[in-house]
């Protein structure tokens, strides 16, 4: 009998405290996951320059980063209804990203992943366990703040599976709108989420630091 599969290691941006959920990365309350390291460099006004590099991150076995995640959802006071998988460029490492939305399917969760490369250029592997993709890459000339939950017009927000409806991404869309979220991790770094530009980030983080 063969030995089973290792099970694939994933680069995040973040360590496991770092897995909070938020309102501001798709539709309902969504644990948010930050993949470390990005091949596009699609801008160079990146709004995760921290992201870029691999090898500058946490280093952890999907199974225990899905393990966080389910603890992050059983402390939640608020129902939440799935992850949204972000990065960097979350495709650099999609057997581990496919193995992470498998594992979280099959808790129940909904799987929703940002890339800045097309649909065309994604492996069915890596969307196999994906109800909502967000593709593309972020163009500052085609910002656009009214787009749900992406930021300029040649991003696509694909429903990949039927989980969700048109109707029902408008109707969250309607009762969330655009907003951001602010968190401080246990080593008292400041993370601003849900933002479109560097600018608003660093006075976000100025204001709730009181350098401003
Ligand atoms: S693909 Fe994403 S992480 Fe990479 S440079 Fe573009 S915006 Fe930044």
């Amino acid at each position: 009998m063969s030995p089973p599969d290792p099970v694939p290691a994933l680069e995040l941006g973040h360590d496991l405290h770092g897995l909070v959920a938020t309102l501001h990365n798709g539709p309902g309350w969504r644990v948010a996951v930050w993949t470390q390291g990005c091949s596009l460099r699609c801008t160079d006004v990146c709004l995760s320059p921290h992201l870029l590099d691999r090898g500058h991150g946490r280093v952890y076995p999907v199974d225990i980063v899905a393990e966080a995640i389910r603890r992050v959802v059983a402390a939640s006071p608020m129902a939440v209804e799935g992850i949204t998988i972000l990065g960097g460029e979350p495709s650099d490492q999609a057997p581990a990203v496919a193995a992470l939305a498998r594992l979280v399917h099959q808790d129940g969760l909904s799987v929703m992943l940002y890339s800045g490369h097309g649909r065309d250029r994604l492996a069915a592997d890596l969307l196999a366990d994906v109800d909502i993709l967000v593709d593309g890459p972020f163009l500052p000339a085609a910002y656009d703040a009214t787009l749900p939950w992406r930021g300029s017009a040649n991003q696509s927000l694909i429903l990949v599976s039927d989980r969700y409806r048109p109707a029902d991404l408008a109707a969250a869309w309607d009762r969330q709108g655009k907003g951001f979220s602010v968190r401080t991790g246990r080593d008292g770094r400041l993370s601003v989420s849900g933002l479109q530009s560097r600018g608003a980030a660093a006075r976000i983080a100025a204001m709730v630091t009181g350098t401003i």
